[in-house]
């Protein structure tokens, strides 16, 4: 029989309870109702690193030569230390809403049905599980913060501690960061800085102007990173770091490899050093990686898998390689 812990998690994946900490205003409801969760889940092998945290940032239209162009020295210390790729695929359309949205459920577009790209409160939140939810459900405690409004679609209010779109340039949604890792110490962090896409489209991708927004985004990075440490929350953190699309002369949406290819770095204790990523690695592979290293389990129906090859243990073979056996409920 599956341990009333993991059923507790998979019926909260619909997040039917209220937030304590919600937007300051929600998008209406939807008539549809939330599909039912996936009933079995793979569950983590034991002997890998479980996190106390995840810190996932996002860097909005980041092109991965735009990222080694740069002058990121942050970013370059958490890939050199830690695993990187540069041949990350996102999903189509390449736009920031679905692919956020894969990004968060490990879903494609035609089942997590985030297609649209704005803010449309009447269409109501996404209702799939997410690394929100799922986390939520297991009650840890998440935070959203976004440099872009419509990202509030993904988080379903019960499925989010705290949700907040604080602005859209990177030192407020940096310092906003700070202020909530400190204070509420969170086992999950979703962070989003929408500079370098807006760059993009105002001066082009790859220009000097959208170069200069990357590192902007990186030294936001950096004091986030200070902070971090500062409250002795570095030891036990995963860090990921990757974006939702690229883009080509001023915008994105298409299959084009500038505009679907995205960088990936985790760094973090247990983490390899100094590894390219050698798979080919999605989008939704994000999530379910987030929730491996978080120790929960993954809904089955998830398309993403977890990357276990980022983790020293593996390199080493001194982990489980065989799962727990799935339960069905
Ligand atoms: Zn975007």
């Amino acid at each position: 029989m599956r341990s009333p812990f993991w059923i507790a998690i998979i019926l909260s994946a619909a997040c039917s309870t209220p937030s304590s900490g919600g937007p300051a205003a929600t998008p209406a409801p939807t008539a549809m109702p939330a599909p039912s969760p996936t009933s079995t889940a793979i569950p983590t092998p034991r002997g890998l690193p479980q996190f106390q945290r995840v810190l996932l940032i996002s860097v909005d239209g980041l092109r991965p030569d735009a990222l080694l162009q740069a002058e990121t020295p942050q970013l370059d210390r958490l890939w050199r230390n830690g695993v990187h790729s540069w041949s990350a695929q996102t999903v189509l359309p390449s736009s920031t809403l679905p692919a956020h949205a894969s990004m968060l459920s490990g879903q494609p577009p035609d089942i997590h049905q985030i297609v649209w790209n704005d803010w449309q409160p009447q269409r109501g939140f996404i209702r799939v599980p997410t690394i929100l939810s799922v986390a939520n459900g297991a009650g840890l405690e998440v935070g959203f913060i976004v440099g872009k409004r419509k990202l509030e679609q993904l988080a379903p209010p019960g499925c989010v501690d705290h949700f907040d779109f604080p602005g859209s340039d990177a030192d407020t949604v940096a310092q906003a960061a700070m202020s909530y890792l400190v204070e509420a110490r969170p086992n999950l962090l979703i962070l989003h800085f929408a500079d370098v896409d807006e760059a993009g489209h105002r001066s082009g991708w790859m220009s000097t102007a959208q170069l200069e927004a990357v590192a902007r985004v990186d030294a936001a990075i950096g004091r986030l990173l200070e902070a971090l440490a500062q409250s002795d929350l570095l030891d036990d953190t995963l860090i990921i770091v990757s974006a939702d699309h690229g883009g080509h002369f001023f915008s994105h949406g298409s299959d084009s490899p500038e505009e679907i290819t995205i960088p990936w770095i985790a760094h973090g204790p247990g983490v390899r050093e100094g590894y390219q990523i050698e798979v080919s690695l999605s989008i939704m592979d994000t999530a379910a990686t987030v929730l491996y290293a978080l120790g929960l389990p993954i809904p089955e129906a998830w398309a993403g898998r977890p990357l276990v090859e980022i983790f020293a243990a593996v390199e080493s073979g001194s982990y489980l390689a065989t799962p727990l056996p799935i339960e069905t409920m």
